[in-house]
């Protein structure tokens, strides 16, 4: 028949059903989809799932297609299968054409948008609680108590200041995603960079007697880039390693200039930014950069952490091409570092 070696070359998975209900062909990318080869068997035993076999069953009665989901879980990944059947006119009668489509990656940003979304609301919702539940108590109770009431207004200054630094980074992640695929177009000086981010943090550090420890090389290291976006993948590296760096231990900062860097097979900048923290164990390492992912996510919240940092930094590296590569020892500190292209 005419029809197999077609569906032997296509690269979807398909298969056809004849109309004694025998799996008349499974071409090769349906054998590893299906793990089985089934010709000459009832559709039944080949295809199992109950939606699928409805459908199947459906098709072969009436000739109008149908279109269903197929769940598959092959080389230890779950993948999903938008599944069209359509019947078709063979010689001996009214068969079905399965094909399948990989619908997994719309599946899983779908999903994630969903999580965002979720996870986003109970950012705020957590400090808004709290918000309404001090303007209720000072409009009851604490109305006439002074000393409650500046406790009070302490305590909703900085759940409003946690609000408020979430939108502002929930406003950058989005701003830095929209232009992701643009190229940074101005010429920046990562030398003076650094120096400006340190000597606006230096304060922030001199509060928990940490010294911002610099190491430039002399000159300028000029690369392609975005002068706000880098200042602030500086400014986000930095200001974790302050906080989570602890009390009293340096911070160091370092840029190097590198020809032909092996990862990125280009002349690299790489900037370190080195604490000697607490750490960071291995299995966390890979999730650092999702939005939201944190450690402790109470310890995050407690110093003002919107779990959104490493993600922008993520995006901002993405953008110029780079690569952000995190190492961590516990017990002895990590080091965050940027490797940006020259070229
Ligand atoms: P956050 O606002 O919580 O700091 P980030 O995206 O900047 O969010 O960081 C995500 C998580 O990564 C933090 O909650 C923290 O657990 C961990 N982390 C980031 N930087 C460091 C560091 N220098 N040392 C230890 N842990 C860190």
């Amino acid at each position: 028949m005419m029809i197999l070696p077609i569906l032997a070359a296509l690269p979807i998975p398909v298969v056809l059903v004849g109309p004694n209900e025998r799996i008349e062909a499974v071409n090769v990318a349906a054998q590893r989809l299906l793990a089985t080869d089934g010709t000459g068997r009832h559709y039944i035993t080949g295809l199992r799932q109950p939606a699928i076999l409805d459908a199947v069953e459906q098709v072969l009665r009436d000739g109008e297609t149908r279109q269903c989901r197929y769940l598959a879980a092959a080389d230890a990944r779950d993948s999903t299968w938008r599944v069209s059947i359509v019947a078709v006119g063979l010689p001996q009668g009214r068969g079905a054409l399965l094909s399948f489509e990989d619908i997994s990656a719309v599946e899983e940003a779908g999903q994630m948008r969903r999580d965002f979304v979720a996870n986003v609301s109970h950012e705020l919702r957590t400090p808004l609680t709290a918000l309404l539940g001090f303007v209720e108590t000072l409009k009851g109770a604490a109305r006439d108590d002074p000393v409650a009431r500046g406790r009070f207004l302490d305590i909703m200054d900085r759940e409003a200041g946690r609000m408020a630094r979430l939108v502002a980074d929930l406003l950058s992640l989005s701003r830095v995603e929209a232009e992701e695929r643009r190229r940074p177009v101005e010429q920046v000086d990562l030398v003076a960079l650094i120096r400006a981010v340190a000597a606006t943090l230096e304060p922030v550090a001199a509060q928990s007697d940490i010294s911002l420890d610099l190491h430039l090389p002399a000159g300028s290291a000029i690369v392609p880039g975005d002068l706000g976006q880098l200042r602030q993948v500086l400014t986000n590296l930095i200001e974790n390693a302050i906080k989570y760096g602890g009390t009293a231990k340096p911070v160091t900062v370092t840029l190097t200039q590198v020809t032909a860097d092996p990862a990125l097979r280009a002349d690299v900048a790489r900037i370190s930014v080195t604490d000697q923290g607490e750490g960071i164990a291995s299995h966390h390492l890979p999730r650092l950069t999702e939005r939201f992912y944190r450690i402790d996510a109470h310890r995050s919240r407690e110093i003002g952490g919107t779990g959104l940092g490493l993600a922008i930094v993520k995006h901002i590296i993405n953008r110029h091409r780079g690569r952000l590569r995190i190492e961590s020892v516990l017990g002895q500190g990590s080091t965050f570092t940027v490797i940006l292209p020259v070229e």
